[in-house]
């Protein structure tokens, strides 16, 4: 027995990314690489549980650092998501000023 190998056998596996795939992605998925739609020969992995789209061509530079790319496409998903928040937030203000302006001008009109 040689444990040390063991050993490092089990941080090796233990670290390794747990990846699964390639299965059929949807053409509107978004490719974990560039961003853009996979289109119709886009292929999907499973990393840790979560899917990841990935454009057939960019496949290889995907599994060269899967969690790496994984990594920076939640990252580049996340902010979106806040700055649609955000400007929802921001619109529904702006609606509520008009109104309120609105409103002012009406009941000056009425009373004078
Ligand atoms: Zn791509």
């Amino acid at each position: 027995m040689c444990l040390p190998a063991i050993v490092l056998a089990l941080a090796v596996w233990s670290s390794a990314p747990d990846l699964s795939g390639p299965m059929p992605a949807r053409p509107d998925e978004v490719c974990v690489v560039c961003y853009g739609t996979v289109g119709s020969s886009g292929i999907a992995y499973l990393l840790n549980g979560v899917r990841y789209a990935v454009s057939k061509e960019e496949a290889p530079l995907f599994l060269s650092d899967p969690q790496g790319y994984a990594k920076r496409f939640d990252e580049h998903q996340r902010p979106r998501m806040s700055m649609l928040i955000w400007s929802g937030g921001l619109s529904a203000f702006a609606v509520a000023l008009i109104v309120a302006a609105v409103r002012k001008r009406r009941t000056r009109q009425s009373t004078g």
